[in-house]
């Protein structure tokens, strides 16, 4: 069976993956092991100390490859982890130009943590790439990417940026959490390093925290596997083995999440009490025409900003909520809401914040994989 010409519904099973060579297994076993017998110094069978490589997570990191169209995935021990080792390809003097409207982590990750070491970002809206162009000079080497952008559901036209960056010899990474590849590859769209929070839909069940990366280059690959033994923050072998298993039904999660992000995201626009919906999935969505272009369907990622309301009725809405749970993260079966400017973005400075949208009234919904009526009228509740 050539795997590569498998459709994307059969990679999420069996991409990448061998029958268990021991007792064969149909489920990859967790090789919960840091360490390997070798007959002879070196001689050993393929594994000597987990951080290097371990089965489980090996399993992972082809499944990873497979379904985001790639040759080579690395998994972490969280998203933030996998972002950590491609900045770390960088050096002082390096510039990074990357979106305004970013996950609150990767900003702290890039301001907090890397620019005192002599690396410089720049937050800009992406959606135009000639604003980026603007942005490239001669010490700019990574652009940073994330569409559908959170929480303003921005979409960044990935195949434009790309072209940009290849003409300029910098590397194009996509943080393609909120998308997943069945809705999106951005390898097949020219960028050089999709990015996982695996903790989100490929996981699936909120019961992990992971990260990923996925890369076709093999000198690339070789580069980030360096990064990722040298510095050490690995992914374990039970949270591959979940992982693994949450990938294995991710197509059929997504279909299911896009229907119901479609039916929330059309009730919310139709409700009096409701100012704005962020949805890409809605033809005067400003990028909407991109999202159809490069994405199969819109997700289950919603934000709104209920009508004349302060941060206190929006604070009131997602106490009142009570199948949706109030909660950090996203991507899970479960339908989560969060309140970006006191949670996920609370780490943004609130100018950087509002400049991008992300006003203090601004509710963001996960919606689950619940039966849709449920999700409906629990919203219904609480909007009141
Ligand atoms: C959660 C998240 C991250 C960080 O991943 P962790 O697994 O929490 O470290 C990065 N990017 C996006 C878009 C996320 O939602």
């Amino acid at each position: 069976m050539d795997e590569k010409k498998l459709k994307f519904n059969s990679k999420t099973i069996h991409g990448g993956q061998q029958p268990d060579q021991a007792y064969g297994a149909v489920m990859p076993p967790i090789y919960q092991t840091s360490t390997y017998a070798q007959s002879t110094p070196g001689g050993h069978k393929g594994y000597e100390y987990s951080r290097s490589a371990n089965p489980t997570r090996t399993a992972l990191e082809q499944s990873l490859a497979s379904i985001e169209s790639g040759t080579y995935g690395l998994a972490f021990a969280s998203g933030l982890a996998a972002i950590d080792a491609v900045v770390k390809l960088l050096k002082p003097g390096d510039e990074v130009i990357s979106t305004n409207d970013l996950y609150g982590g990767s900003y702290r990750l890039f301001k907090k943590v890397f620019e005192k070491f002599g690396i410089a970002f720049h937050f800009i809206g992406m959606q135009n790439a000639e604003e980026i162009a603007e942005q490239i000079n001669q010490n700019t080497r990574l652009i940073w990417v994330e569409t559908p952008t959170n929480p303003m559901m921005n979409i960044i036209d990935i195949k434009a940026v790309s072209e940009l960056a290849k003409k300029h010899g910098i590397l194009l990474a996509v943080d393609n959490t909120f998308a997943t590849p069945y809705l999106q590859r951005p390898l097949e769209m020219g960028a050089d390093i999709v990015m996982h929070s695996a903790t989100k839909y490929l996981g699936g069940h909120s019961d992990v925290v992971v990260g990923a990366l996925v890369v076709n280059d093999k000198a690339l690959a070789e580069q980030l596997y360096f990064i990722q033994n040298a510095t050490g923050a690995v992914c374990g072998p039970m949270d591959s083995f979940l992982v693994l298993r949450g990938i294995k039904t991710l197509h059929v999660r997504m279909q299911r999440h896009c229907e119901n992000g479609r039916a929330v995201a059309q009730y919310l626009a139709n409700h009096p009490k409701i100012e704005k919906v962020y949805w890409p999935g809605f033809a005067e969505h400003p990028n909407h025409q991109i999202a159809k272009d490069q994405m199969a369907d819109f997700g289950g990622m919603i934000s709104f900003v209920p009508k004349g309301s302060d941060f206190k009725a929006a604070i009131k809405i997602v106490e009142r909520l009570q199948l949706f749970t109030l909660a950090e993260s996203l991507g899970g079966v479960e339908s989560l809401a969060g309140h970006p400017a006191s949670m996920t973005h609370a780490s943004i400075p609130k100018e950087e914040r509002e400049k991008s949208g992300v006003v203090d009234s601004l509710i963001r919904l996960s919606v689950g994989i619940e039966d849709a009526d449920d999700l409906i009228a629990d919203l219904d509740q609480a909007i009141g």
